[in-house]
């Protein structure tokens, strides 16, 4: 029960490190949902005195592209079934990459609220590549740096603002 955010995105883009910065001030719950494979985590994060559930997807691993890519789309549609609305994270290092257009061309079909994040933005020549990140079309955009946890302030407050 209670308001879900869902943090998706292909590998390597930071999602476990925002994760694990939104759940800074709060102990984390984490449990094995099936206790056979541990693709997600689960725990509760505080923002502005308002509580939420956060999901950590991806926690997977595999050798085949084939494999990794479905993978991939099964945890983005969990997510969009299971959250209330979605944190799309990409990484401004390796610009959109086809994986990044992939999940977009998903998350479009939703009619939850999705944030799309640039993270790893942790200059300002990074700030100018991130603005790329425009053309994927979704309505609200945030630059990033979950490392330092500039940027995430702006984030946090339009995602409660759904609860
Ligand atoms: P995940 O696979 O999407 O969960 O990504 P991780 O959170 O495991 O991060 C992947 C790598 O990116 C790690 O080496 C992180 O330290 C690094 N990383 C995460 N956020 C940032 C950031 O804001 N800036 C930089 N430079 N590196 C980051
Ligand atoms: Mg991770």
């Amino acid at each position: 029960a209670g308001f879900t955010v869902a943090i998706v995105g292909r590998p390597n883009v930071g999602k476990s490190t925002l994760f694990n910065r939104l759940l800074e001030q709060r102990r984390a719950i984490v449990d094995d949902q099936s206790g056979v494979t541990r693709d997600r985590q689960y725990g509760i994060a505080d923002w502005n005195g308002k509580s939420f559930n956060v999901i950590d997807t991806g926690g997977f691993v595999s050798n085949s592209d084939d494999v990794f890519e479905r993978e991939i789309r099964k945890q983005a549609k969990v997510a969009m079934d299971e959250a209330n609305v979605l944190i799309f994270m990409t990484d401004v290092t390796t610009g959109i990459t086809d994986l990044d257009s992939d999940v977009a061309n998903l998350l479009r079909r939703t009619s939850k609220p999705v944030y799309l994040v640039v993270n790893k933005v942790d200059n300002s020549q990074r700030q100018l590549e991130a603005t790329e990140f425009y053309s994927l079309g979704f309505d609200k955009t945030y630059f990033l740096s979950s490392m330092s946890g500039s940027g995430t302030g702006e984030l946090l407050d339009d995602v409660v603002s759904n609860i």
